[in-house]
């Protein structure tokens, strides 16, 4: 089996089998994004208890690449640290704008390196960033701001 064959299998299988998909509570925020460029939207919710991100839920209305990166994100940020949850999304946001000039960091990105052919298509990166961004946007909002 050739990398790309493996890697569309781990696509297939994500989007079939979503991690953490579902909403549920509780959650301290919670927030929706689309990417109009193609549709999908995502409803998503983040709890954090102290400095760690314990649950991650979710609700997408998309395409595959969309659904399965949302999976991907799941299995790689939910029981980590804000931090480390926060680095592996800037770790897929390099990849996806890498262009398939880096190599993905696999041990940020897990299942995800299976989305690196994904950055060459302009059209779908938004597809397998919506996810990512949402748990951004959700964690930041749940995480209490510092007094200056
Ligand atoms: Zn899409």
């Amino acid at each position: 089996m050739d990398m790309r064959t493996l890697y569309q299998e781990i696509i297939l299988d994500h989007a079939k089998d979503a991690e953490g998909s579902g909403l549920r509570e509780p959650f301290q925020a919670e927030v929706s994004h689309v990417n109009p460029t193609c549709g999908d939207e995502i409803r998503l919710r983040a709890q954090l208890q102290d400095d760690q991100l314990v649950d991650v839920s979710y609700q997408v209305l998309g395409c595959r690449i969309c659904m399965a990166s949302a999976s991907m994100m799941c299995e790689q940020v939910v029981g980590r640290s804000v931090q480390d949850a926060l680095s592996r999304y800037d770790a897929m946001l390099a990849m996806m704008r890498s262009r398939g000039a880096d190599e993905p960091d696999a041990e940020l990105l897990g299942d995800a390196v299976a989305l690196a052919g994904i950055a060459k298509m302009p059209a779908r990166v938004k597809c397998a960033l919506l996810g990512w961004g949402a748990m951004r946007d959700a964690v930041n909002q749940a995480t209490p701001q510092e007094d200056p």
